[in-house]
């Protein structure tokens, strides 16, 4: 791709950035579904294994594919390289086991999706890295909790599920102080509304099984960062460990993208009218959405992010009781624990996605037996109004 796809407008970008074509000169992608590649003569097998010959070898460490996958997310989200995965928890396994070693200390915001707060919680203190999880909007914790010997700060803002913001410029000048890498998982924002290496982040991941793909198809992630750091330290884990993305799967997610703003912004339009009238329903005791001005960190939300994007969070008065009523009454908007989809979703996380956490912290994280997380999708907004006006009537019992 020539080198000014770097100035494109992103819906530019979203479209043509990093595409290659074989001979054949196909309009769309081609899928590359082959594992490995064979070599003309013995002395091009030799260059292409010693790096004289830059092309591909075995497509557990780079396929043409994955390859523009990988491109056009790094021009996209203006990084300098990104190595794509089989999942989101592939990419954030693969960013944090690259920043650190046994000895090593990494800080967390408390407010992480499960299973990433299970890495950290769990995974890296067994491999002797020591972690520290603070209040992610509270900076003095972060000050406090990060030391000579911290190499990787990990955040997601918002955070799931309750739409917190966490200040990226700040937390990554707080890591940079003390040479740690800032790593922030960008799914609830979107490359659309939210640049976290703009605002002095080092690496970013995405779960592309969310908005990127967007009609719930297939998983997938990606990790984005600088160019040595993606050679040096995540590649080598990558050939040796396997997390790589099947071809099928990056053909998938290219064509996602190509919609990608469009979706994005038209559900982005959608939660801010949905967000208002669940505000303006007696049966809600509190709206949470981002670009709502009595979001508890609005400016920073406006500071940091170009719009609210596609989640909103609302707790019922009538606490479990009236958010299962208006769940069940639900006719367009569908039950599940993805998000990002073409189809609105609703997740009751204190007894699904957040089951596993313990009561007390699950207080702690603000997920009250009446919370719901809905993600907002592509159904005209006016059918989605009717719809969730019935729920809330229904809730009432
Ligand atoms: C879904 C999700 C992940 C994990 O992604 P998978 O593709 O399901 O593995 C990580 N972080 C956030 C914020 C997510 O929403």
């Amino acid at each position: 791709m020539s080198a000014n796809d770097r100035d494109w407008h992103p819906d530019t970008t979203l479209v043509h950035g990093g595409t290659t074509r074989s001979p054949f000169g196909e309009t769309s992608e081609a899928i590359f579904l082959t594992q490995g590649f064979v070599y003309g003569t013995a002395e091009a097998a030799e260059a292409r294994f010693n790096g004289d010959d830059p092309g591909f070898v075995y497509s557990r460490y780079a396929n043409p594919t994955v390859a523009m996958f990988e491109n056009r997310m790094a021009a996209l989200e203006g990084a300098e390289a990104g190595i794509a995965t089989a999942s989101g928890m592939a990419a954030v396994n693969l960013a944090l086991m690259a920043c650190c070693k046994a000895g090593d200390h990494v800080v967390a915001a408390k407010a992480l999706f499960g299973s990433c707060r299970y890495i950290v919680e769990t995974l890296l203190p067994r491999f002797g890295v020591e972690t520290t999880l603070v209040d992610g909007t509270d900076l003095d914790a972060w000050r406090a909790a990060i030391r000579p010997g911290t190499t990787a700060c990990f955040l997601e803002s918002p955070t799931n599920p309750t739409l917190e913001i966490i200040d990226i410029a700040a937390v990554a000048d707080l890591a940079h102080a003390v040479g740690a890498k800032l790593v922030v998982d960008n799914v609830f924002a979107t490359p659309i509304w939210q640049s976290p290496l703009a605002l002095g982040a080092d690496v970013v991941i995405y779960s592309a099984t969310k908005h990127i793909d967007g009609q719930g198809r297939c998983l997938g992630g990606i990790v984005l960062g600088e160019k040595d750091w993606i050679d040096d330290e995540v590649m080598p884990f990558v050939k040796h460990t396997g997390p790589s993305m099947s071809p099928f799967n990056a053909w998938v997610l290219l064509k996602g993208l190509e919609t990608l703003s469009l979706r994005v912004e038209r559900q982005t339009t959608s939660a801010a009218r949905l967000a208002d009238l669940l505000a303006e329903s007696d049966a809600v005791s509190r709206v949470i959405y981002p670009g709502r001005d009595d979001h508890p960190q609005a400016d920073l939300a406006r500071r940091q992010m170009r719009a609210g994007s596609t989640m909103i969070a609302f707790e019922m008065k009538g606490g479990k009781e009236a958010a299962f009523r208006f769940s069940n009454a639900l006719k367009i908007v569908k039950m599940s624990n993805n998000l990002g989809d073409a189809r609105s979703l609703v997740t009751h996380p204190a007894t699904t996605t957040h089951q596993s956490v313990a009561e007390e912290a699950r207080a702690e994280l603000g997920i009250g037996a009446g919370l719901l997380r809905f993600s907002v999708g592509l159904e005209h907004p006016d059918d989605l109004a009717v719809d969730l006006a019935a729920a809330l009537a229904a809730s009432r019992g």
